[in-house]
């Protein structure tokens, strides 16, 4: 373009310098210079007018012939036409590529505007939401869906965890709701039902609680009966060895149950709204004495500190706190060798307040770390058979933190200690 626009420039110049010599030569240079510009402006405004008229046309027809500048600028001018339509036809085929796939897939899937309106939606939103593109297009979607939750969820603006709502457009049916951000503040609304895996959870939550209640009974007589039994060694002493080793597995058992019972009541128990301020430093301490009676009764020696940097009270429920909090000490105790010891902090940071538990211990690979939390996952099956563990103890933790809107952060070298720590987030949190 440049190139053409100099050889232009240079025409346009040795128009004027010819027609001066003309002049010259016929002594009437000013006269002679005009007519030259004059019809180098006619033929430009004649270049203007072709170009004028192909412009609207652009699309269909190819550029006039023109020379010079003009046909160079009506090439170029076609040429990025030409390339632009490219791109847009490649978006195009993109964008249908893409709603095809979001159509065709069996969760329900929304578009929505900046202002919550929708903006596009695939054929299963309409038995899974009761939306459908025809009708719904450009209302606004929580005018529509109407599930408390649900609005709460969308109006929060975060997004990182998805939801499970009770559909009211289908009764009796469970929605996994996922929401992501694109473009300028548009949202990609995903809805699954996932009513039959609610389904089925709910059975399997029902089944662990049945069984174990169930087992309590025969296990009380058994145990009762064992401690009969006990009265008898004196006569027969070669019963004291396998009295002793049935009265510790029926021990671990009711431990078990416990346990058990414990975690299907955390996750059947509906998360009621928290309003009475618990005071972890004072629970600490008290967590504190717990464990340094366990210790004693056990006969184990550890030095356990406490450390309370700045006292933090949470809304949430004391009993369940206590338990959480219980657990990763009592842990601490189990896992560190005689001798060993065991520091507890509570305080605030910059993410809100927390209680950690560290010691120097035997320690965990950090393999292991991501599945600790699971049910019935040990390390070592052995070891923690000798200390009594059950593999449920940091699920109920996690879960109860889950309550609290809280989370457990983990953190081991194997052969020399663990910390676990609790973190409560700001909104939880009351000033003292
Ligand atoms: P358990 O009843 O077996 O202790 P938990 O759920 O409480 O079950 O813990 C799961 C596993 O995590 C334990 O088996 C143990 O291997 C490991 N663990 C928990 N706390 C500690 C700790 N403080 N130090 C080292 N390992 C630990």
């Amino acid at each position: 373009m440049n190139k053409s626009f100099s050889i232009e420039l240079r025409r346009f110049l040795l128009i004027l310098v010819i027609t001066a010599l003309v002049g010259f030569w016929l002594n009437n240079v000013l006269i002679c210079s005009l007519i030259g510009l004059s019809i180098y402006v006619i033929w430009t405004f004649y270049n203007i007018y072709i170009l004028a008229r192909w412009f609207p046309r652009l699309e269909s027809t190819p550029p006039p012939e023109s020379i010079g500048f003009w046909g160079a600028l009506c090439d170029e001018l076609y040429r990025y036409q030409h390339n632009n339509e490219s791109e847009k036809n490649k978006l195009r085929a993109d964008v249908a590529y893409l709603r095809d796939s979001f159509a065709s897939l069996h969760d329900a899937v929304v578009m929505v505007d900046r202002l919550g309106g929708i903006e596009w939606c695939n054929d299963a939103a309409r038995p899974i939401l009761g939306l459908s593109l025809d009708k719904d297009y450009g209302q606004t979607l929580t005018h529509l869906l109407r599930e408390p939750q649900f609005i709460q969820f969308f109006d929060s603006g975060n997004y990182a965890d998805s939801i499970k709502v009770h559909s009211l457009h289908k009764p009796n049916s469970v929605l996994r709701v996922q929401i992501t951000r694109f473009g300028q503040g548009n949202r990609l609304v995903f809805a699954r039902d996932i009513t039959e895996i609610a389904r089925l959870e709910g059975m399997r939550r029902d089944f662990v609680s049945n069984v174990s209640h169930e087992l309590r009974t025969p296990l009380t007589v058994i145990t009762g009966y064992i401690d009969n039994f006990h009265l008898l060694t004196e006569q027969m002493p070669a019963l004291q060895n396998p009295l002793n080793q049935m009265a510790q597995q029926a021990e671990r058992m009711e431990q078990l149950i416990k346990d058990l019972l414990d975690l299907s009541k955390l996750e059947t128990k509906p998360n009621e709204v928290h309003r009475t301020p618990v005071s972890i430093s004072d629970l600490s301490q008290v967590v504190l004495e717990e464990a340094r009676a366990r210790c004693r009764a056990d006969n184990m020696h550890r030095s356990l500190a406490l450390d309370v940097e700045q006292p933090i009270s949470i809304l949430g429920q004391e009993s369940e706190l206590h338990s959480a909090l219980s657990n990763l000490v009592i842990n601490a105790c189990k896992y560190t060798e005689e001798n060993g010891s065991i520091h507890i902090c509570v305080g605030l940071d910059d993410q809100g307040g927390y209680f950690s538990v560290l010691d120097n211990g035997v320690g965990i690979d950090p393999t292991h770390i991501p599945r600790l939390t699971e049910r019935f996952y040990r390390i070592d099956k052995s070891r923690s058979f000798d200390t009594g563990g059950t593999g449920l103890g940091l699920a109920i933790v996690k879960r109860i933190l889950l309550r609290h809107d809280s989370s457990l952060e983990i953190t081991s070298q194997l052969g020399k200690g663990s910390e676990f720590i609790c973190r409560f987030p700001k909104h939880r949190l009351i000033s003292h």
